[in-house]
């Protein structure tokens, strides 16, 4: 179905997509004050499934906790509405995207006086870095711009405003002609990419930054945590100096939009494994089992939509 045909929920009601506006005047246009989350629903033999629905819904709501924003729906009602607009629009896989932000009030950076505005719109989206790269990686490079400091933004909470950062990251990765940028931290330590977790893996383990890198603490990255572990893969938190990742074995992206993406080059030095590395692979491969409910849904990560 095309995006401009479904509904989007807005506090309580489902409008056509073409009518889901906004005031211009409204506070997160100007101050950034939105809290979001990204799931994505896939198609399995029991018809589509969202993956990890309560884990989003738990970090939206922290998100809106660390900015003061008090949602007037109970985190059950949220994911059943949230079921709901996927099942409403017809869906077999999409990308759902949940947004609760300060809308039309009063002027000023006090967002307080605000209402708050919840919404749920999803669409088809495809591989991130499309088809092709889920198998040879992307090229990526060390992105000028940082994290922000832990005491600035904080990187637990998935804001809309964090993600002027990002768009830097990723702007200037583009205009050298590469497809993703990787942040470090404020100290010089690896952080992440503008729109993912990374891992690098050095003699048969895995390492990824901890939350104190500055990072956003990924569903995706909890669930390698997991499923490396179940593969017997040994995986472990490390803050990563910059050169670990020129002399890594393979390197790889994780997010909801990115699922598992490898990466072949940083700043175009080839990573050793250059195209898709064998624990790259073995991980990419298992989360693609599991959001696709071809193996038993043993931690009940799926929730099913029919
Ligand atoms: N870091 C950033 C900056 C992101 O935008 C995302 C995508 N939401 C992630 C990490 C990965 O998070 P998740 O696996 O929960 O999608």
């Amino acid at each position: 179905m095309e995006k401009e045909n479904s509904k989007i929920w807005v506090d309580g009601r489902f409008i056509n997509w073409k009518d889901a506006n906004v005031h211009i005047l409204t506070h997160a246009i100007h101050y950034g004050s939105s809290v979001f989350e990204g799931c994505r629903c896939y198609k399995t033999q029991k018809g589509p499934a969202i993956f990890r629905l309560k884990s989003h819904i738990d970090r939206l709501y922290d998100s809106a906790k660390i900015y003061r924003m008090e949602i007037p729906y109970t985190k059950k009602q949220f994911c059943t509405i949230i079921v709901d607009t996927v099942k409403i629009n017809g869906f077999k896989e999409c990308y759902i995207r949940p947004v609760v932000f300060r809308g039309y009030g009063a002027m000023g950076v006090n967002p307080l006086n605000n209402p708050l505005v919840c919404a749920i719109a999803c669409w088809e989206w495809g591989a991130y870095f499309g088809e092709e790269a889920t198998q040879k990686g992307v090229s990526v490079c060390v992105s000028s711009w940082r994290r922000a400091a832990p005491d600035t933004f904080p990187s637990l909470a998935k804001a809309g405003g964090n993600y002027l950062n990002s768009q830097l990251i990723k702007m200037e990765a583009l205009r050298y002609g590469f497809d993703e940028g990787i942040a470090l931290d404020t100290q010089g330590y690896v952080s992440e990419a503008s729109g993912g977790n990374i891992f690098i893996v050095k003699s048969g383990v895995i390492f990824t930054p901890p939350t104190s890198s500055s990072i956003l603490a990924g569903i995706t990255r909890h669930t390698v945590f997991i499923l490396a572990r179940e593969l017997g893969i040994r995986i472990e938190q490390h803050m990563i100096p910059r050169e670990a990742l020129y002399i890594a074995d393979e390197v790889f992206f994780t997010g909801t939009a990115v699922e598992v993406t490898p990466v072949s080059s940083i700043d175009n030095i080839n990573i050793k494994s250059s195209i898709k590395g064998s624990i790259t692979e073995k991980v990419q491969a298992a989360y693609l089992d599991y959001v696709g409910g071809n193996v038993e849904d043993k931690h009940n990560w799926l929730t099913y939509v029919e």
